[in-house]
């Protein structure tokens, strides 16, 4: 770019951006903000009326639940709106020190350190592992923050196919050795299509090669394994995974993120990680939440059987329909692939008209051509919320259907 103060028209910034702007447009890629005003259970308020919720991932409901909305009050009473510092500083209070020590006794880690949110944890984190003369093996659908992650780092990255432990194996057979450092880097459970990281495959191989693990299991703690300890409890690898992250603001209905692993791995990162070091610490309310939730799904187990129970009804409708649902059989991410990205989103607006947000989702978030509503469960919905949804989804795609075969 040319920095000219004097010559530069100071119009040029704001055509170059709406040219930007315009070309998503056309392509039909541009997005919009939709700003709720009040939320119950699985309802919405939306300007746009009542919408049933089938988008975010509440996936325990507890995003409104009054007990951690009074936890939230009590933390910010306690020590103030704003944390006014970072950790380091004078940020860290006893509410942060909780959180991380609850954080550590609920996954069964030796430590846990909470960051202020997903995003900030993974830039942060997989920088202050490894740097210029290490590697990277990443799952080509990782999470944006992993891969920002990845190239904030300087590592060389190798992208691996979603999920193909063998191709995995012949990169780091050929690649290991050339580097300092290796770590594999993939999600536990995929937010697109809700399947899981082949951990099966990537144990025995780190092993093997001194790879290190990173599994951000966004989408699977709170909810994936019999103790909602996530996908690597689903998968039997506990205590096998170097680190482990996890947010605060999907199923435990919060904000914030964390680390579990060792010790080491903790102080470590209080060292190390620049998101955590020059940060201001999480908000007070934010953390006592978080605490809060952290309780309920350690004693409410029947919320993640709920929640199942509610996935198995969505599927058994969808077949029932014959909607082709894609993804892993058992997840609470249920992807219905259309392929267009203008007809994805003209249905997920017509859902938004009768009464139901469902992600539409397009490219940048998933490869062109595979644009697909991403409908995610809750144990918050009622079985006549889901047929409901069933009932005016087989309508518009057979709508929609009709009018493609014309
Ligand atoms: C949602 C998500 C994040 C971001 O977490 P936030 O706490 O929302 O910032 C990171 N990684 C994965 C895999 C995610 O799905």
């Amino acid at each position: 770019m040319s920095q000219n103060p004097l010559g530069v028209a100071p119009s040029s910034f704001v055509d170059a951006l709406s040219a930007e702007l315009e070309s998503l447009r056309d392509r039909d890629l541009e997005r919009h903000l939709r700003p709720v005003t009040g939320r119950r259970g699985a309802v919405l308020q939306t300007d746009r009326g009542p919408l049933i919720d089938f988008a975010s991932n509440d996936y325990l409901g507890l995003a409104c639940d009054p007990r951690l909305m009074g936890d939230a009050a009590i933390g910010a009473s306690r020590v103030g709106t704003g944390a006014a510092a970072s950790r380091l500083i004078a940020g860290d209070t006893a509410e942060h020190e909780k959180l991380d020590h609850a954080l550590a006794e609920f996954f069964g880690a030796e430590a846990a350190l909470s960051f202020s949110s997903g995003y900030s944890a993974n830039v942060g984190i997989i920088p202050a592992l490894v740097g210029r003369n290490d590697v990277i093996f990443s799952d080509e659908l990782n999470h944006a923050s992993l891969i920002d992650g990845a190239r904030l780092s300087r590592a060389t990255v190798h992208v691996y196919p979603h999920r193909d432990a063998a191709a995995l194996a012949r990169l780091v057979e050929s690649e290991r050795t050339k580097h300092g450092r290796a770590l594999i880097v993939t999600d536990g459970m995929f937010s697109m299509d809700g399947d899981l990281a082949p951990l099966g495959a990537i144990i025995p191989l780190v092993r093997r090669h001194d790879v290190w693990t990173y599994v951000d299991d966004a989408h699977g703690v709170g909810v994936n394994g019999n103790h909602g300890r996530g996908t690597v409890e689903a998968l039997g690898f506990e205590g096998q995974v170097d680190i482990t992250i996890g947010t605060l603001g999907k199923a435990f209905g919060a904000a914030g993120a964390f680390v579990t692993g060792s010790r080491v791995l903790r102080d470590f990162l209080i060292n190390r990680a620049r998101s955590f070091i020059f940060s201001t610490a999480p908000m007070p309310a934010q953390v006592a939440a978080a605490r809060g939730a952290l309780a309920v799904v350690k004693n409410e187990p029947e919320l993640r059987l709920r929640l199942r129970e509610n996935c198995r009804y969505l599927r058994i409708a969808l077949a029932t329909h014959g909607i082709h649902a894609s993804g892993d059989a058992e997840s609470h991410i249920i992807p219905i692939v259309i392929g267009n990205a203008a007809t994805t989103v003209a249905i997920g607006a017509s859902l938004v008209e009768q009464g139901f947000l469902v992600g539409a989702v397009r490219p940048p978030t998933v490869a062109a051509g595979t644009s697909r509503l991403r409908v995610t469960v809750s144990a918050a919905h009622t079985h006549t919320q889901i047929d409901q949804l069933v009932n005016v989804l087989a309508a518009l795609l057979e709508f929609a259907n009709e009018r493609s075969s014309r």
